[in-house]
């Protein structure tokens, strides 16, 4: 039974490079990696797609660039000019350090390499075609210094890892998501990404991570962060953090970079969470960009292949910290005033490289009188939206009474009883049961009488293009005008004429981050953010004919004890219990 075999280099290849390339932002990945590692200034990222996939990826650099004969030796496997030695891996700084991308990826690839050195010493470029690990042609060309690797046929020698592969669109979303971390991590690089001819994002040289940040996500989310600072012995915090106003449904927004090396931790998206205490909603998430510098001993990026994971000495140390850090940005920061729109722009394209720009508040005194105000005349909208003629009651008779924090009516019912109901679980049992009839006799969807245009990062803007067959099934319109810019002219009829943009936006949000992929779980999905989302919130202040409209508007619903997550809209108290609590009789 002696049936062990020694494997040729041609399969080992492949298998190690499964570890390395899952798919083409893998590639994405590693080629910038090498960019920035040869200390570049400026990268260009250029993909290629037909209908289906991405069909080539190509980058270019103004790096250092190599000489003929270390451009053959980079595609050998563990081949690295970086370490040279395990030791030399405590203080790595480097991104690359284990030799085996470019191996990895021309196993499974047809790979073009152009490279000059920098400095004038040679005054040809070497190109190296290789094919499956093969070198396959070499030659001298002219060439600018720096380096250029084009990849394509990407999986051609592999079926099995191509099929796996998602549609276009998702796969540019995770080439654009890799870019955006990487460009966070490293302001020093001027990043431009280019699909089919068309830029799709780009970021300045080193004008502050505000300014990357601006440049990747828009200068309206860059102009409402909040700074962070902090720092221990071993360890410097810096970064920007949302105000609780701007939250999301997952902690995907939060990017952490450890010495220049993007990761994904989901102990430090937790700190950073934490930090914000009950300031924010329990299943919501901050917008957070993070750079931390720690002492290279402290931290082992060996764990993993695609090098997106680490291990941290003093990690409790360093989660405490960075909880902290936030917590004290949030406090220090009068979280309650806008920030003037034109001003603050007009700095964040100005500031000097590594200032951040600090908006001065402008403030309205009568501010929180006003948001009262148009709190109350949402509700009443929200309200308004499903208001229904007859019906069966099937909630006992009851008489508002008042609420109890903006978020509990408080009722009293005819023989005594003392009712409490949730506004927000409620008004959600509304809108379900409205959305799902609506949903069952087709009523498709209500034209809004001014599309909201949406102008999302590219990243996000993949994901909706991709969805948008899929929003149509659900009432929404959407279409896309320009450059990642769309715009939603109907939704579903059951949300009625949203004229709040946000709920819209929030609403799509929602959408795109759920994985739900099966139609009948997405069509629920659907259904429980629409009335999630068009709900009166808690937390609105409520007239007494509201609070009155709102329990009308429940007793009418079919199950009217339970919200559509089945968590309970009333809790009664009957007279027996409350003279029980007191002792009497
Ligand atoms: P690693 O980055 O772990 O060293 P790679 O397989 O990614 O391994 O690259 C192998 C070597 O090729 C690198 O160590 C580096 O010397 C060289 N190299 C790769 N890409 C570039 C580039 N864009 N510019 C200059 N040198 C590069
Ligand atoms: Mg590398």
């Amino acid at each position: 039974m002696t049936k062990i075999r020694v494997l040729d280099p041609d399969t080992v290849n492949q298998i190690a490079a499964g570890e390395v390339v899952e798919r083409p932002a893998s590639v994405v990945k590693e080629l910038l990696e090498n960019a920035i590692d040869a200390d570049s200034t400026s990268i260009l990222i250029d993909v290629s797609s037909d209908m289906a996939a991405i069909t080539k990826i190509r980058v270019t650099d103004n790096g250092e660039g190599m000489t003929p004969e270390e451009a053959v030796l980079a595609f050998h496997p563990h081949a690295t000019s970086k370490i040279r030695d395990i030791a030399d891996l405590s203080a790595v700084r480097t991104l690359g350090f284990r030799g085996e991308a470019l191996a990895s990826i021309a196993a499974v690839a047809e790979v073009t390499l152009v490279t000059r050195p920098r400095g004038g010493g040679a005054l040809a470029g070497t190109r190296l075609v290789v094919r499956g690990g093969e070198i396959v042609e070499k030659s001298e060309v002219g060439a600018p210094e720096g380096t250029t690797i084009a990849v394509e046929r990407l999986f051609y020698n592999t079926p099995a890892r191509r099929k796996f592969l998602k549609s276009r669109n998702t796969e540019l979303a995770h080439v654009y998501a890799v870019v955006e971390s990487l460009a966070l991590a490293h302001g020093e690089v001027a990043f431009r990404v280019v699909h089919n001819g068309k830029e799709r994002m780009a970021t300045q040289r080193s004008g502050g991570a505000l300014n990357t940040i601006a440049g990747l996500y828009g200068a309206d989310l860059a102009r409402s962060l909040v700074p962070v600072e902090g720092r221990l012995p071993f360890l410097a915090i810096r970064g920007y953090i949302s105000r609780p106003s701007e939250s999301r449904g997952n902690p995907s927004q939060i990017s952490v970079s450890i010495n220049g090396r993007s990761i994904a931790s989901r102990q430090i998206a937790a700190a950073v969470r934490e930090g914000y205490g009950t300031l924010l909603p329990k299943d919501r998430y901050p917008v957070a960009f993070l750079d931390l510098a720690i002492d290279t001993g402290l931290v082992d990026v060996n764990v993993h292949p695609p090098k997106r994971e680490i291990r941290l000495s003093r990690e409790r140390e360093i989660t405490g910290a960075i909880a902290a850090a936030v917590d004290e940005a949030l406090a220090g920061h009068d979280l309650a005033r806008e920030t003037p729109v034109e001003p603050v722009q007009q700095q964040i394209i100005a500031a000097d490289p590594g200032q951040v720009p600090t908006p001065s508040p402008v403030g309205e005194p009568g501010a929180p009188y006003t948001a009262g105000h148009r709190g109350l005349t949402l509700s009443d909208k929200q309200l308004r939206r499903t208001e229904t003629e007859g019906g069966e009651n099937l909630l006992p008779a009851m008489e508002p009474i008042g609420q109890v924090a903006a978020t509990y009516i408080v009722a009293e019912g005819a023989d005594g009883t003392l009712y409490l109901v949730d506004q927000h679980a409620a008004h959600e049992r509304v809108l379900y049961d409205q959305v799902t009839e609506q949903r069952d006799k087709a009523a498709g969807s209500q034209e809004l009488i001014t599309p909201v245009v949406l102008s999302l990062p590219p990243k996000e803007s993949a994901a909706l293009r991709d969805a948008i067959p899929l929003l149509a099934d659900e009432g929404f319109v959407v279409d896309e005008f320009g450059r990642d810019t769309f715009a939603v002219r109907a939704v579903p009829a059951a949300l009625g004429a949203v004229e709040d943009p946000g709920t819209v936006r929030e609403t799509i949000a929602d959408l795109l981050a759920d994985e739900s992929r099966t139609a009948p779980d997405r069509r629920e999905r659907v259904t429980c953010i629409v009335a999630c989302r068009g709900a009166v919130k808690a937390g609105a202040l409520l007239t007494p004919d509201q609070q009155k409209r709102l329990i009308m508007q429940l007793a009418r619903t079919k199950t009217p004890w339970t919200c559509p997550h089945g968590r309970p809209t009333v809790v009664a108290f009957d007279r027996r219990r409350l003279d029980g609590m007191f002792r009497r009789g």
